[in-house]
């Protein structure tokens, strides 16, 4: 027989585990017991990272067999980054960061769809990513064609029409300068988009918990121009 304290023990846990904000959680909280990082502290780690990739210096962190078990338990990436698809511009490597630490979002001409908001409110909302950068390249592929579309009044073959479409306003706004003014005006574009995505990312920007930043990178020198400072 159970003692009457006992009892209460095992009815309250019961009443714990069945209370409606159990039972309404959009998914239990992270088990890797890391704190959540600030936007500053983010962008600090990416600058020391992308520094060590230029520099020759990476140090490939947290890639090993202790780092990836102790992850299946769950994730906190301390940033999300939204990437151009290029074969070249892999988030992980040029900011020498590992497994777990960044949520990556990429296609090509970093541009944004639901599905790509989607997976960033995900990151932010239910993960606790505090900062996205949004991360753009010279040279990039994806503008380049969406200039030369638009220059010929064409139209690209199949869905590559859709990147074009989402590029268009930074061709509009860039006529008759260079490439990298449309890259830049693309970058600044689509972080002012997800500035005042509404509801979730809107709200998070308004409240200060979260950070979005354009930033350019390098293809010859490897570094990463973050256009702007962090607000
Ligand atoms: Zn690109």
């Amino acid at each position: 027989m159970k003692s009457p304290s006992r009892l209460l023990n095992i009815l309250a846990v019961s009443l714990i585990l069945l209370a409606p904000s159990a039972l309404t959680a959009k998914e239990p909280a992270p088990t890797i017991a890391v704190p959540a990082v600030t936007a500053t502290e983010a962008l600090a780690r990416l600058k020391a990272g992308n520094t060590r990739f230029a520099s020759g210096d990476l140090t490939l962190p947290r890639q090993g067999v202790e780092r990836r078990e102790a992850l299946a338990a769950g994730q906190r990436p301390f940033a999300v980054v939204l990437a151009c698809a290029d074969s070249r511009t892999p988030p992980e490597v040029l900011f020498d960061q590992g497994l777990g630490d960044l949520f990556v979002v990429r296609v090509a001409g970093n541009v944004i769809n639901d599905e790509a908001i989607g997976s960033i409110e995900y990151a932010v909302d239910h993960l606790g990513a505090q900062l996205v950068v949004v991360l753009g390249h010279d040279r990039c592929g994806a503008v380049t064609a969406a200039r030369d579309t638009f220059a010929a009044k064409a139209k690209a073959p199949g869905h590559i029409q859709s990147i074009v479409n989402a590029i268009r306003p930074a061709v509009k706004s860039t006529l008759g300068e260079n490439a990298d003014a449309t890259i830049r005006a693309n970058e600044r574009n689509v972080t002012q988009a997800l500035r005042s995505s509404a509801p979730i990312l809107k709200e998070k920007v308004k409240a200060g918990k979260l950070t979005v930043v354009p930033a350019n990178y390098d293809l010859k020198s490897g570094r990463v121009e973050f256009l702007e400072p962090a607000k």
